[in-house]
């Protein structure tokens, strides 16, 4: 046994000695702050709480389906105030390593997309036509002879697919998108995020790393993850936000990707909330596959409840 175990939130002391301990938390959003579109309890009061305490806030989401302005107006749905440069999300990562690393030409260079507008968006803020995604010809049942995606060839200047999740996943985008896929020397292959499933209202669904699979056992290839708990997304967050990783607290429901990208990111500290994914059983396992969190508590809203008690 270590002495130096995850420590549960659960006094004001706890609380209080958490607080102190940071000037930016990184927060997970599903899981962490809401289930879907039902706001968890005391959250709007602590993030409250923390800006007024002076703290940075910043809100990392392996979400690719909505972009970050539609991630504003979620959090203004809920009557909080956010700013597009505090949210990160997969889809916006994914478009930076497009931009960045594989260095594509915006205005040339075209993306298919197996996802969801969060991409698309955020590919097109970069200048870069995207092809696929939410094209209502990809509904049509699949027939290669028909196909308008196929028909007349593929897209040469196409030289890089993203995918993320994609609740309207279907043959046809699959089929397409293996197309792209099997141009191994022209075309790169870049997923979202590794989630394989996500919660929702008391029920688990498949999240984009399990479409995402489908298309790497069809291709035989690997794609470049760069959602969390991926190390650029975490350096492009420090590096536009001027952070002191030291002083930086990652708070998410997932081990292996939340609390993994604090840990592997060598920030200050994590929290693991237990109103996603996890349950305390995980939390305290010692030899499991995931890093431990240093904190952990029942839920976000803890941290204002007992410290406003
Ligand atoms: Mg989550």
């Amino acid at each position: 046994m270590t002495l130096t175990g995850p420590i549960k939130i659960k006094s004001k002391a706890v609380a209080q000695e958490f607080l102190d301990s940071f000037d930016s938390f990184l927060f997970d959003c599903d899981g962490v702050l809401w289930l879907g579109s039902h706001l968890l309890p005391s959250i709007k009061e602590t993030l409250k709480l923390l800006t007024d305490l002076g703290k940075k806030l910043i809100f990392v989401t392996n979400n690719s389906t909505k972009s970050r302005a539609a991630y504003t107006k979620k959090f203004a749905g809920f009557g909080i105030e956010v700013s597009e440069d505090q949210i990160f999300t997969s889809g916006y990562a994914s478009a930076v390593y497009v931009r960045d690393f594989l260095k594509l030409q915006p205005g040339k260079d075209k993306v298919w997309v197996f996802g969801e507008s969060g991409i698309s968006e955020e590919l097109s803020l970069m200048g870069y036509e995207s092809l696929g995604g939410g094209d209502p010809r990809l509904d049509e049942t699949f027939d290669f002879k028909t196909s308008p995606f196929l028909v007349n060839g593929l897209d040469p200047d196409v030289h890089c697919v993203v995918a993320g999740l994609d609740t309207k996943v279907n043959y046809h985008r699959l089929a397409v998108s293996l197309q792209y896929l099997q141009k191994e020397d022209s075309v790169h292959f870049v997923g979202t995020n590794v989630d394989s499933t996500f919660p929702q209202k008391g029920f688990i669904f498949p999240g984009a790393g399990s479409t995402i699979a489908s298309l790497a056992c069809s291709s035989g290839r690997t794609p470049v993850y760069c959602g969390k708990p991926n190390i650029n997304m975490l350096n492009t967050i420090v590096s536009a936000k001027n952070l002191d990783k030291s002083k930086c607290c990652m708070v998410g429901d997932r081990l292996n990707t939340d609390i993994r990208f604090g840990v592997e990111g060598s920030l200050g500290g994590t929290l693991l909330v237990l109103t996603g994914i996890e349950t305390e059983e995980r939390a305290l396992e010692e030899d499991g596959d995931h890093p431990q969190p240093k904190y952990y508590a029942e839920k976000l809203g803890d941290v204002y409840e007992l410290t406003s008690s």
